[in-house]
């Protein structure tokens, strides 16, 4: 029952993130075919222990919307997590395939991560904490999950995870150190289905740079959870970091203005500046764009949770929708 690296063929590579890498694989001993999620974790014995004992609530999470658990073990200096395998990989590496993704099938994701948070918080008190395309996951069945969800405290405190690329989904309540709920997740959720749906990242024109972000160390954790008082303090570092940002013409294009950021200008936009909708108006459905519009709510407090916007009209629509996700999916 228990799983073992010895039992695991390797079989090809998936993808690298901030965090570790994931590779699929076979376990030999019963054929089954998995994801395994290597993560490096620079921590004491008694912490990684920890880490995995907090990782077996992943075994009570069961639901068609959430990614399950085949386990987890420790592989010095490495942590496993073995996870259902999704053949058709994350949504990110879907649209920068085929392009911008229907707005149907955009609606079935959106109630398909409606669920499956409504689901973690109702039943684990689990809040998400890290919505995006890359952790949305599709297969060949139609069916969509979400995957790497925040259950393990110690694990969170263990990858503070640096700024890798020019993108966040992270709500300006996040950005500005309040404390983060479930709410949080719907602000990413919103950012991520824009981005699904016109194929490129709201805020920016990804200049997809080969990261030399040395200027912007930035690093969020849980303990210090404003990013801000982590990036380059002094007005020096900073023109420094700019001029040397523009030269190498990295950061980030804003929409239409031919404008380009930093991470810590696009920190700032997302807190001073009106949220990103879904445009151009009238190129989608007024239910979708009125979704998108109560998603990016800037206050937290008049944003809805995840149960309650499973009652908009988009969501049901989209519950009750005859598309087929399925047939979309074979496609590509
Ligand atoms: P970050 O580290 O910033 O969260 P990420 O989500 O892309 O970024 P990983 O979680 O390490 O990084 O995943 C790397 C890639 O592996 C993903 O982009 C996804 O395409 C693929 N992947 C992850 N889990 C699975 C899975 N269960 N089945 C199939 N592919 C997966
Ligand atoms: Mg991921």
């Amino acid at each position: 029952q228990d799983l073992k690296n010895e039992d695991l063929k390797d079989m090809q590579e998936l993808g690298q993130g901030n965090g570790g890498s994931v590779k699929k694989v076979q376990h030999v001993p019963s054929g089954t075919i998995m994801a395994k999620k290597i993560v490096l974790i620079d921590a004491k014995p008694s912490v990684r222990k920890q880490i995995l004992r907090e990782l077996q609530i992943m075994h009570d999470c069961n639901s068609q919307y959430i990614i399950s658990f085949y386990g987890a073990y420790i592989s010095d200096p490495n942590i496993c997590i073995c996870m259902e395998f999704m053949d058709k990989g994350s949504l990110d590496g879907i649209y920068k395939k085929i392009g911008p993704i229907d707005i149907d099938v955009v609606g079935k994701v959106a109630l398909a991560v409606l669920e499956g948070l409504t689901y973690l918080y109702d039943v684990h008190r689990i809040i998400h904490r890290d919505i995006k395309p890359s952790n949305i996951l599709c297969n060949s069945k139609g069916q969509i999950k979400i995957c790497d969800f925040g259950v393990s405290g110690e694990l969170i405190n263990s990858i503070a995870d640096t700024f890798v690329g020019t993108s966040t989904y992270m709500s300006p309540e996040r950005i500005q150190g309040a404390q983060y709920t479930v709410k949080s997740d719907v602000w990413s959720l919103g950012i991520s289905l824009i981005e699904l749906a016109l194929g490129r990242f709201p805020f920016a024109e990804t200049s997809s740079d080969d990261s030399d972000l040395s200027d912007f160390e930035g690093t969020i954790s849980p303990s210090q959870p404003n990013p801000l008082h982590r990036l380059p303090k002094t007005k020096e570092e900073r023109e420094k970091a700019a001029k040397k940002n523009k030269r190498k013409s990295k950061g980030v294009s804003l929409q239409g203005g031919g404008m380009t950021m930093s991470i810590l200008e696009l920190l700032q936009h997302i807190v001073n500046e009106p949220a990103p909708r879904l445009t151009p108006e009238g190129r989608f459905p007024k239910q979708a764009e009125d979704f998108i519009d109560s998603c990016l709510l800037k206050d937290p407090l008049a944003r809805l949770t995840p149960k309650d916007l499973l009652k908009h009209s988009w969501i049901e629509q989209a519950r009750i929708s005859t598309i087929d996700v399925e047939a979309w999916a074979s496609t590509f």
